[in-house]
């Protein structure tokens, strides 16, 4: 896609630093390092995000998660590590060319943070057996 700037990186028409490439994947330093090490792992074909994801591209994607996250592991020694995918603007989905954040962490006063909370009471068992029931009822083969 010619306006978009992973597909620029790709292609070699913008620099990055780059941590891991081989036929079909890229893995590249983050530019705004919101912990240090911070990496984008992207196919090389332009795919949205996860909606757009096609099941074969997302294996060539995700066997390399491991291999990044193992080589951050061992260069800088973080206390834990992240991976998140940001998917549609209303998520923080900046850049529409799909992407996985590799985030090690550094401990709780590094500069991620990501609220969680929790809502065990809020559904009954009965809720949520038809919560996963509408849930799998839409998924496609
Ligand atoms: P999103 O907000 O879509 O989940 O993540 C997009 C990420 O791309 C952001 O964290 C942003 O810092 C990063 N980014 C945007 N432009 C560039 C660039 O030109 N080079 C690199 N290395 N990262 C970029
Ligand atoms: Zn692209």
């Amino acid at each position: 896609m010619s306006d978009c700037i992973f597909c620029k990186i790709v292609n070699g028409e913008i620099p990055a630093a780059k941590v891991y490439e081989d036929e079909n994947v890229l893995a590249f330093l983050d530019i705004s390092q919101v912990t240090k090490g911070h990496t984008l792992i992207i196919p090389k074909v332009h795919q949205e995000n996860m909606y757009e994801l096609t099941p074969s591209v997302a294996e060539k994607v995700f066997a390399v998660v491991p291999k990044v996250a193992n080589a951050i592991r061992k260069q800088f020694s973080p206390v834990g590590l992240n991976m998140l995918s940001n998917t549609g603007e209303a998520a923080g989905q900046s850049v529409f060319h799909l992407h996985l954040h590799l985030l090690p962490r550094y401990g709780h006063e590094d500069d991620f943070g990501l609220k969680w909370s929790t809502n065990i009471d809020k559904y009954t068992q009965q809720e949520m057996q038809e919560m996963a029931q509408g849930i799998a009822n839409n998924i496609e083969n």
